[in-house]
């Protein structure tokens, strides 16, 4: 059953009759042990005969093929690596077993494929006729360039699953990124402003920079509007009424000037400055009372005012 294809032995007559297996009568290979009845076997031939019953065939024990060791005493693995065999391809004798795996590499009769039969050449033959078939092989020929190409959609491979993996690990983070994108679009617009500020005249820059301080204030639909230039009581109940009976989604402007900026800010519409329910604009000019008219006919007046529709109210 163990038959070496590669070999045969020349002399059996003069083997030691323990390195024999029971079962092909041929000196061991892979020589496997039971641990129950300590009988030796060529491990083919023992898994062979548990093809039909899991017997030792020596002594009839109940095994299983778990219950085998391979034999690993230098030894008896010397005794059989010395025994003298001949090349069933080439004839050539008097090689040691423990050798054979050696001269089989170089045997010149071995039947071998083409270097090219991983690219589907069906020629097989003797070592020493390969020559000749690789002079004329197409295969062989375009062999290198089939390398080539595997090497780099290999590589393309790699790259694709390099990059599948960070698409993937995006899609799980997108809302991270596209933060940081819109931190990025901020910083870049940012730059972009110092950028075309620090090449403006200083006349212009005032304008650019009065220009985006307006776009980036809120524009109302509706709003209700207070001119007030003089620092008097009354003017916080006014405004406390007002805020009263407009609807709550209309902001209050109040207009006023330099004097009574702290009044109004330390007043008790403090809170409603800060929720941003009232908004404070401040005038150069000032008009009093008897000059109602000019402040309404001012377009600087009405270009500030952040409403669409506008509910002015008047003090007293
Ligand atoms: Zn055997
Ligand atoms: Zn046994
Ligand atoms: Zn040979
Ligand atoms: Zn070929």
């Amino acid at each position: 059953m163990a038959i070496n294809i590669d070999w045969e032995n020349m002399t059996e007559n003069s083997i030691d009759e323990d390195l024999f297996c029971p079962i092909c009568t041929e000196p061991f290979e892979e020589p496997v042990c039971a641990n129950q009845c300590g009988h030796t076997f060529c491990r083919k031939c023992i898994i062979n005969t548990f093809r039909t019953k899991s017997q030792c065939p020596t002594c009839r024990h109940t095994l299983t093929i778990d219950g085998f060791h391979p034999v690993t005493t230098h030894p008896f693995l010397n005794q059989l690596n010395k025994i003298l065999v001949k090349c069933k391809w080439c004839s050539q004798s008097n090689i040691q077993r423990g050798d054979f795996k050696d001269h089989i590499k170089i045997c010149t009769k071995i039947i071998i494929p083409c270097p090219a039969a991983g690219i589907y050449c069906d020629w097989q033959g003797q070592r020493d006729q390969m020559q000749d078939h690789v002079q004329v092989c197409p295969l062989v020929k375009i062999q290198p360039t089939i390398d080539e190409l595997k090497t780099i959609i290999k590589q393309q491979t790699e790259q694709i699953r390099f990059l599948y993996r960070i698409l993937e690990r995006t899609s799980e983070h997108h809302k991270e990124i596209k933060k940081s994108i819109k931190v990025i679009i901020l910083l870049t617009i940012f730059v972009i402003f110092i950028i075309i500020i620090s090449n403006t005249s200083s006349s212009n820059r005032q304008l650019i920079i009065k220009n985006i301080t307006r776009s980036v204030d809120h524009f109302y639909p509706c709003i209700a509007v207070l001119a007030e230039f003089r620092t008097v009581d009354h003017i916080v109940a006014i405004v406390h009424n007002v805020n009263h009976h407009i609807p709550s989604t209309w902001p209050i402007q109040i207009f006023h000037g330099k004097d009574n900026e702290a009044f109004i800010k330390n007043s008790t519409l403090a809170s409603l400055i800060t929720s941003e329910k009232i908004f404070l604009t401040y005038m150069n000019e000032t008009y009093d009372r008897g000059r109602t008219n000019q402040l309404l006919t001012d377009p600087k007046f009405w270009q500030r005012i952040r409403g669409e529709k506008i509910l002015l109210f008047q003090i007293d």
